[in-house]
């Protein structure tokens, strides 16, 4: 097959996977480059247990290294201060780039990480859109004039931040990594990007083509490598003036300690969730409903950071209501990550396997009822089948700890009021759904849901024009939209004083 066929099928994919050759060497001042110590970590195919790549592992002489360079870079203005219509331009070729390569960045992450393919190339139009959303606005944000009297003029200028570490999770590799760097490097800041040791082939690819794009020496890097020792460089680095993160809570925490211990750096976070998808009894097509809830959880495996982990059925419905999702997750089983049929694919790693294993049992412990799947499917590779809990509540520990896996726990409820105070019993608040065909209801419910965002008669709804993030501890940044090139600004203010005649 000619590589610039589409891939259709499953031979052409395994074809394709035949002939891939990946970048694993850090990417420091415009050079692919080994570890300072040469050490190397291995990439595994979660699907097959072969080994990927060994990946330059970095440490702090090489978060150092690329911080000075990227303080360079900075300083020098050839990014920074470059014309915003010349840095459109050039992030704009970024974006043709990926488009052109968009199968083999696709084939990386599902090859990386276990993803279904289909779902990769999904990703890759939501990064390319997120690149070229970025590189569109631009020139088309203006700073401000404030209201003031005749002798004096004051202006609100928007400058880039500084040097801003990029830190992201494996989940949807490049995707995650888009939603950082496209607004960090629009806004005129040098980056330094630091993929998840589960995931970081995709992003040593970008680095090529941000290099073929024209993307100045040291503006862009890529410090492959683990979250203790290159990423904790980073953000205990005194020159690093922003992170910008994706992943856990519990890592969220730290990196706000590391900032507090060394420089007092801004600190981004979009952390964990374990969402609440509301299902009221007026809903009119239950069958569609119940198959939006079941993708919801066991989309990519349910290593979604909104996975609608908690259905919350009101109890008129909610026996009928179960057995159309587990109908619909019948549908949704694990398959080969490079079938295009696929709808679930492997489980990132063993850690991961075994964690959402033992969730599974302290389910089944804890009194929850198994309706379906439970057990790890036989290998070779890392497969769960989607496994649904009913019968749950929020003292159980699957009821309130992310799984980040395909395991679904269903609560009834009987009145609006319950279901919004058993909604809101969550440290989390990254997304909720909500299902009805009352609009009093819809707004009266979705006003006192305390999340980042909320979807109505739909799952995971949006596009570049929306703000995408957390409140409580789901985080506190923003990503997508032009409010996240924002976040990678600073404000001056200038205030001038004019002779008055
Ligand atoms: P993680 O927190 O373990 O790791 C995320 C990144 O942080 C990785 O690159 C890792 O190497 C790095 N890291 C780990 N320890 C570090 C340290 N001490 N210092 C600096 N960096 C460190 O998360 P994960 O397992 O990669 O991803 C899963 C989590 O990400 C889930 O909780 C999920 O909900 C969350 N997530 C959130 C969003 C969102 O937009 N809110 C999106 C995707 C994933």
């Amino acid at each position: 097959m000619s590589r610039t066929s589409f891939p259709r099928t499953l031979a052409d994919w395994q074809a394709r996977a035949a002939e891939l050759a990946v970048e694993s060497r850090a990417f420091i001042d415009d050079s692919f480059v080994a570890a300072a110590s040469g050490d190397t970590f291995v990439s595994i195919n979660p699907a097959t247990g072969e080994t990927l790549a060994q990946v330059a592992s970095c440490d702090e002489p090489d978060a150092e290294r690329a911080v000075a360079v990227a303080r360079r870079a900075f300083a020098d203005g050839a990014w920074s201060r470059m014309a915003p219509g010349k840095r459109k331009k050039t992030l704009l070729r970024l974006a043709d780039l990926m488009e052109a390569n968009k199968h083999e960045l696709a084939l990386i992450d599902t090859l990386d990480m276990g993803k279904p393919i289909s779902s990769s190339l999904g990703d890759m139009a939501g990064a390319i859109a997120c690149l070229r959303y970025q590189a569109e606005c631009i020139d088309k944000l203006y700073g401000e004039v404030a209201p003031t009297g005749e002798d004096s003029l004051a202006l609100v200028l928007r400058e880039p931040i500084g040097v801003v570490a990029a830190i992201v999770p494996w989940n949807f590799p490049l995707m995650m990594t888009a939603w950082k760097i496209a607004p960090a490097l629009a806004a005129g800041n040098s980056v330094i990007l630091k993929p998840s040791e589960k995931s970081p082939l995709s992003a040593l690819r970008l680095a090529q083509l941000a290099q073929e794009a024209g993307i100045p020496r040291g503006v862009f890097q890529v410090l492959p490598g683990f979250g203790h020792t290159v990423g904790k460089a980073l953000a205990l680095s005194m020159e690093v003036d922003c992170l910008a993160f994706t992943g856990s809570t519990a890592v969220g925490k730290q990196l706000m300690q590391y900032a507090g211990q060394s420089n007092l750096k801004r600190v981004y976070l979009e952390c964990g969730g374990k969402s609440p998808n509301l299902v009221f009894a007026d809903c009119k097509n239950l069958d569609q409903v119940a198959s939006y809830a079941a993708a919801a959880i066991f989309h990519n495996q349910g290593e979604v950071c909104i996975a609608g982990s908690r259905l919350l059925v009101e109890n008129t419905i909610r026996d009928d209501f179960v057995e159309r999702v587990l109908k619909a997750a019948e549908n949704m089983q694990p398959g080969d990550p490079l079938d295009p049929q696929s709808f679930m694919g492997a489980i990132v790693d063993e850690t991961q396997h075994r964690r959402i294993l033992d969730y599974i049992r302290q389910g089944v412990e804890e009194g929850a009822r198994l309706r379906s799947g439970g057990k790890a499917i036989d290998g070779p590779g890392l497969f769960i089948p989607p496994t649904v809990f009913d019968g749950v509540t929020a003292q159980m520990t699957i009821g309130r700890e992310e799984i980040f896996g395909p395991v679904l726990a269903v609560f009834g409820f009987d009145t609006e009021e319950e279901a919004i105070a058993m909604a809101n019993d969550t440290p989390y608040g990254l997304a909720a759904g909500l299902w009805s065909q009352d609009i009093d209801r819809i707004m009266r419910v979705t006003r006192r849901l305390q999340s980042g965002q909320v979807f109505v008669n739909n799952w995971a709804g949006g596009d570049q024009t929306m703000p995408f993030g957390g409140v409580k501890q789901s985080g506190n940044g923003r990503d997508k939209s032009h409010h996240s090139l924002e976040e990678y600004s600073e404000l001056k203010s200038v205030w001038m004083s004019l002779q008055s005649s």
